[in-house]
C-alpha cells in the first residue's frame, strides 16, 4: 500500500491527511505541538464557526477528526530528512519512509538577533549541517541552539569538522550528549560575529574570542525550509518554491499552509491541504 507522511498537524498538515486517508493512502502525520493554533484565542474568520472557535479547541477537533478516519498521528519532533530507498523523516526517536511527503511545519522560525549573522550568511553562517559540512571538513564549527535540532545538526558536523561547540545562548540543553561524544556545549550568549570576507570569530558575552569558521543556526525546532535544503529542494530564502499544487522542485515532496508564504491564514492552509493531497492522490495512483 502507497503511503504518506505528513510532517505538521495545523490546518494544512490534517487537511491533507484527511484527503489521502479518504483515497486510501495510508497516512501518518507527526507532530510536534499546536503550531500557530496553540497561540491563538479567538478565530472569527473561518467559515462555520458563528460564535468563534479557539485555536487549541479547532486543533483538538482537527486532530480527532483525523484520528477517527484512520490516520497514524505520532507526536514527535522532526529533526531531519533523508534520502534511503525512499524519502525517510527523521525524529527525534524514529524513521519514517514515504512515497510522498508533505510538510505543514507552519510559518518559518525566526534566527536569533546575532550581530553580524544577517551579514555572513553564506561566507560561515549556515542552517543546514548535511548541505554545507563537506566545506568545513577539518575546520572548527559552532551550532546554536538548545534542543534535538541543534543536536542533530552538531551529529552531523562531527562526522567531518575538527571541532564542534553547540552555543545554547544562555539557556539550559534540552538534550544528553551521547557518552563518547566530543561535541562541546557552551552556555554562554553570542554578543557579534566577527569577518570580513568570512567568518573568522565569535565574540562572546564575557568578552571572550573564540576563533571560528563555520557557524550553523538551529535554534528551537527544524523548520520545512530547513528541510527543504537537506533533499536539494530549491528554497528562495526561507520559502519553499513550490508549483501551483504546492508540489515542491521534487516530485512527490509538498510544502503546504504558512511554510510556503501568501496569505498566512487558516482558509489558504486548508486550501493547501487539500489541493496538494488530491495531486499527490494522483501522481501515486500513476507510479
Ligand atoms: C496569534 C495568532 C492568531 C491568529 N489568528 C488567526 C485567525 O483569526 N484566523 C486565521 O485564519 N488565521 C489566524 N492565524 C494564522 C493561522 O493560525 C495559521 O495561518 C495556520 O495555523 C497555519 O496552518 P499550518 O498548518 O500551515 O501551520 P501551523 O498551524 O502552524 O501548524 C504547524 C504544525 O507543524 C508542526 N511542526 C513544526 N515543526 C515541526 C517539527 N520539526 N517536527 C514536528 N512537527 C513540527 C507543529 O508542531 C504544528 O503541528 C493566527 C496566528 C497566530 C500566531
Amino acid at each position: 500500500m502507497k503511503n504518506a507522511v505528513i510532517i505538521g498537524a495545523g490546518p494544512a498538515g490534517i487537511t491533507a491527511a484527511i484527503y489521502l486517508i479518504r483515497a486510501g493512502i495510508q497516512t501518518t502525520v507527526i507532530y510536534k505541538d499546536m503550531g500557530a493554533l496553540g497561540k491563538t484565542k479567538a478565530i472569527d474568520n473561518y467559515y462555520g464557526f458563528p460564535e468563534t472557535i479557539s485555536g487549541p479547541e479547532l486543533f483538538e477537533r482537527g486532530l480527532a477528526q483525523a484520528k477517527r478516519l484512520g490516520a497514524t498521528i505520532i507526536q514527535d519532533e522532526v529533526v531531519g530528512i533523508s534520502w534511503e530507498d525512499r524519502m525517510t523523516v527523521l525524529t527525534k526517536s524514529d524513521r519514517y519512509p514515504g512515497d510522498v511527503i508533505f510538510f505543514a511545519t507552519g510559518a518559518a522560525r525566526i534566527a536569533p538577533k546575532i550581530d553580524g549573522l544577517k551579514s555572513l550568511e553564506g561566507r560561515g553562517v549556515s542552517y543546514c549541517a548535511v548541505c554545507d559540512a563537506f566545506f568545513y571538513r577539518n575546520r572548527d564549527v559552532a551550532v546554536i541552539g538548545n534542543g534535538a535540532y541543534a543536536l542533530h545538526e552538531a551529529e552531523v558536523l562531527s562526522n567531518t569538522s575538527k571541532s564542534v561547540t553547540i552555543y545554547t545562548l544562555g539557556k539550559t540543553p534540552e538534550f544528553t550528549l551521547p557518552d563518547q561524544s566530543q561535541i562541546r556545549i557552551d552556555t554562554r550568549n553570542i554578543l557579534r560575529l566577527n569577518g570580513d570576507e568570512s567568518l573568522e570569530s565569535v565574540e562572546l558575552d564575557d568578552g571572550t574570542i573564540v576563533p571560528m569558521d563555520g557557524l550553523f543556526v538551529a535554534v528551537g525546532v527544524a523548520g520545512s525550509a530547513d528541510f527543504a535544503k537537506k533533499v536539494g529542494a530549491e528554497v528562495e530564502g526561507v520559502r519553499i518554491v513550490t508549483d501551483e499544487n504546492c508540489q515542491t522542485t521534487l516530485e512527490g515532496l509538498y510544502a503546504i499552509g504558512d511554510c510556503n508564504g501568501g496569505l498566512l491564514q487558516i482558509a489558504k492552509a486548508v486550501h493547501d491541504g487539500a489541493k496538494a493531497a488530491v495531486h499527490a492522490i494522483k501522481f501515486l495512483r500513476n507510479s
